[in-house]
């Protein structure tokens, strides 16, 4: 196995990993991105984005090559699709192992990001690629004509529904309230949207099938009442869990996993911050992941310096 040594190992090759990059980099500490996939992270699977300042309106997969040409220009060693074998934060230096590398660094940036969450439903697991998708950018187009459902209330659950009407003759939006919980601007165009019809106060108890989803059972909250919509497919949009597999444990979390941070981005292991979406944060976006990255960057420059003092 080959030893690689750097000042600082960043887990996570999206927005915060990036940024992180950038601002360790050139902040002259010798600086790699280890991520278990392809790099650019989550936003790579949005369609557009039309919240990132200075883009009115940017796709997702363009604004990460954006963010990772930014990164190279600092000179950045890029690790992508390492099969992670074991993660140890306490040690110093602190390892991780990967199938082809050892990493030994003085600082580690988490910034792994999050998936989104699973129904737990019978038939979810089993109709995955048949009729059950978790990103509607990616299976939109294999649903021309068709009738989808996506559950969930937030901008993410009503955007990709808005979406899909492109493509679907009839988008259902199953939402356990009556009321969304997206911003209210994407509340607005949703209301508009003639292919997309509310179901309130409704989850969803199973899907079933043959060899593809034919019809969800849903459960009507308030009343008790189960019914059957057909549908050819169905989109869950129900929030993000943290990636956190490797190193859970190690450093101190939430009931939900989300890593605990300062302000400073430090986590309750020295020489370790978390950014972006793993962590605990009132707001998860591509400018906030940025930010936290940048900060925990500055942060951790500060503690390789230190480091560096201690040895001289
Ligand atoms: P979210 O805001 O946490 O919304 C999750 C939705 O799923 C909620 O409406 C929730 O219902 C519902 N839900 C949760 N568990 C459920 C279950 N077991 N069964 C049925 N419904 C369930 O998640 P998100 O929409 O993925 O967004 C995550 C973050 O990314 C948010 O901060 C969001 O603003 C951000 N985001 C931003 C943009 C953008 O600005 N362009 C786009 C996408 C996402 P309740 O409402 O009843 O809790």
């Amino acid at each position: 196995m080959q030893i690689k040594e750097f000042d600082t190992v960043i887990l996570g090759g999206g927005p915060a990993g990036f940024a992180a990059g950038m601002y360790a980099a050139r902040g002259a500490v010798s600086t790699a991105i280890v991520d278990i996939s392809m790099l650019g992270g989550q936003p790579s699977n949005y369609l557009e984005l039309e919240n990132y300042p200075g883009f009115s309106c940017i796709g997702g997969f363009e604004l990460m090559e954006k963010f990772e040409e930014h990164a190279d220009k600092f000179g950045i060693e890029k690790f992508s699709m390492q099969e992670i074998e074991s993660i140890d934060l306490v040690s110093s230096p602190k390892v991780i192992k990967t199938k082809e590398f050892q990493f030994n660094a003085k600082t580690v940036i988490i910034a792994t990001g999050a998936k989104p969450m699973k129904l737990g439903v019978p038939g979810e697991a089993e109709f995955v690629g048949r009729g059950v998708s978790y990103c509607a950018v990616c299976d939109g187009a294999f649903y021309k004509d068709k009738v989808v459902a996506v559950v969930g209330g937030g901008n993410s659950a009503v955007e990709e529904a808005m979406y899909l009407t492109k493509f679907a003759s009839k988008v259902y939006l199953i939402h356990r309230r009556n009321e969304l919980r997206a911003d209210k601007i994407v509340q607005e165009r949703a209301s508009k949207c003639e292919k997309l019809e509310f179901v309130w106060d409704s989850v969803v108890k199973e899907i079933k099938g043959s060899d593809l989803v034919n019809t969800i059972v849903l459960e009507n909250v308030k009343s008790n009442e189960k019914s059957e919509l057909s549908v050819n497919g169905i989109f869950p949009y129900i929030g993000i869990t943290p990636n956190v597999e490797g190193f859970s444990g190690q450093v101190a979390q939430d009931s939900r996993g989300f890593i605990l941070t300062d302000e400073t981005m430090k986590t309750s292991i020295d020489g370790v911050f978390a950014v972006g979406d793993v962590r605990v944060t009132p707001l998860r976006q591509v400018v906030t992941a940025a930010s936290d990255g940048a900060v925990g960057a500055v942060y951790a420059v500060k503690y390789v310096e230190a480091l560096k003092e201690v040895t001289v």
